[in-house]
């Protein structure tokens, strides 16, 4: 009963997108920036003019490369239906960041054994299996296509700077029709470039606060994408002695794959979904980590608590999504006052905390922090849509507790609870305060001098 139902409902479904995407009007791709629009329109029209080109002047792959063409398809389409699960899965709690794309490994190698024009239907193919099956098209067509086509025009570079590199002889020629492994480099660095740059563009268009290891994705986020290329080259190589090597591949892509999922899981499992900071038991971990690692230098390290005054007020007012979102802007300013390398964390409700290590200026320089991040806070007004129009929320304030160690001893509960004093110290005294408390000597924290604690207001235009 309940599979007919749902395959009903996906039957619907896929009627209702059909007959969105009939109409033009609506089309997701008109909500974009013009010149996004014009960028992607670009990328998609080179690689399918590169494409036809292709597949009109060449006569097509015959023979070994027609099979090897047709084996690299079937294998990749094969690849998306047995990982699907894991796939949807990684999607799903993946949503944020660069989203590395595992068929790299059939686009890649395709790049090195078949004529471009052909490396680009297959990657297109293999690619939009992946979009139909995975995503159930959530992902708008104007995205896919582009990604599509930033792939193909991936391979052909990769193409051309295989056959280039090829005709120079030598150390690039090959056996036996087998690519050299310094062919194999140039295209995997080749193909590697073009992608990042096509995709960063995209990015630096549609957004240009976007920050570089947005357009260029994290570390982990590179490595599984030249891992992706190693396994490609690995196939190519293996296909050009007997193609139906092909099948030894498949096995430990789908283990990368799981892999893959499983830090997936990790890094939601330590990220607080409200705000996107880490959650308490992921910023403790972190940090005991990172005071290991200070200790050994013998460097400083300070922390800070933070709560937000009468935000209960907030939400009796607004209500609680409401306070949502102001949660979520304070989070943001939170993080945009600190360095990357600090760790920020939500501690639970309304209370945050921060470690930051390596100040070399003491009290002083970290009570100059969170005194910016009090204003910072103060100066914060969270604009929020309702059906009433848009209401502005101002008027916030945080107090903050602080605690230091110099270089020296000292662990992390004595620095929360020093820094936990400190903050009831600033509520104590009247709240939008910072308060700075001493770990080394266990004094008593002295808050600063109170300053205008105007209330949360609310304005609505
Ligand atoms: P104080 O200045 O003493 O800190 O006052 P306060 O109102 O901020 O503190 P109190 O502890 O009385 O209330 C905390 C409020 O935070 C109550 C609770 O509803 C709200 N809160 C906790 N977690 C969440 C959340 O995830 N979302 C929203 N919207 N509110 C939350
Ligand atoms: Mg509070
Ligand atoms: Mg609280």
């Amino acid at each position: 009963m309940s599979v007919s139902m749902s395959l009903r409902e996906r039957g619907a479904r896929t009627v209702v997108t059909a007959l969105r995407a009939l109409s033009v009007r609506d089309w997701a791709v008109w909500t974009i920036p013009a010149p996004l629009v014009m960028s992607i329109l670009v990328v998609e029209a080179t690689a399918v003019l590169l494409v036809t080109l292709g597949l009109a002047g060449d006569g097509g792959p015959r023979g070994a490369a027609l099979f090897a063409f047709g084996l690299l398809c079937v294998a990749g389409i094969v690849h998306g239906e047995v990982a699907r699960k894991v796939e949807q899965v990684r999607r799903q709690v993946h949503m944020g960041g660069m989203h590395v794309n595992l068929s790299s490994t059939w686009f890649f190698a395709a790049a090195v054994l078949l004529p471009p024009a052909y490396a680009g239907v297959c990657a297109a193919v293999i690619h939009t299996h992946l979009w139909l099956r995975t995503e159930e098209t959530r992902t708008p067509p104007y995205r896919h296509a582009f990604t599509t086509a930033a792939f193909v025009l991936s391979g052909y570079a990769a193409s051309a700077a295989i056959a280039y590199a090829h005709g120079l002889g030598g150390w690039f020629a090959g056996e036996q029709g087998i690519p050299a492994i310094p062919v194999l480099v140039v295209g995997m660095l080749v193909f590697l470039t073009v992608n990042t740059a096509l995709v960063a563009g995209a990015i630096a268009v549609s957004d240009p606060q976007a920050k570089v290891d947005q357009m260029l994705g994290d570390w982990d986020e590179n490595l599984l994408e030249v891992t992706t290329l190693c396994l490609g080259a690995l196939l190519a190589v293996a296909v050009s002695i007997t193609p139906w090597l092909v099948l030894f591949v498949l096995p430990p892509l789908l283990v990368l794959h799981r892999a893959v999922l499983v830090r997936h899981l990790e890094e939601a499992a330590s990220t607080d979904s409200k705000t996107g900071l880490l959650t308490a038991a992921a910023w403790h971990t972190s940090t005991e980590r990172e005071l290991r690692r200070v200790r050994r230098g013998d460097g400083s390290r300070a922390v800070l608590v933070l709560d937000l005054d009468h935000f209960k007020a907030v939400n009796d007012t607004h209500g609680h999504l409401a306070g949502d979102q102001v949660l979520a802007s304070v989070a943001d300013t939170l993080r945009s006052e600190v360095r990357d390398r600090d760790l920020v964390g939500r501690f639970g409700g309304e209370e945050f905390v921060v470690f930051l290590a390596g100040r070399n200026g003491g009290d002083g320089d970290l009570e100059a922090v969170a005194d910016r991040i009090r204003r910072r806070v103060a100066a914060l007004r969270v604009e929020i849509p309702t059906a009433d129009g848009p209401l502005t929320i101002a008027g916030l304030s945080i107090s903050v507790g602080g605690a230091v160690h110099l270089a020296g001893g000292g662990d992390l509960r004595e620095l929360l609870q020093v820094a936990d004093a400190a903050l009831y110290s600033a509520k104590r005294a009247g709240r939008n305060q910072v308060c700075m408390g001493s770990a080394t000597g266990g004094g008593v924290p002295v808050p600063t001098p109170p300053e205008a604690r105007p209330a949360p207001s609310v304005e609505v235009p």
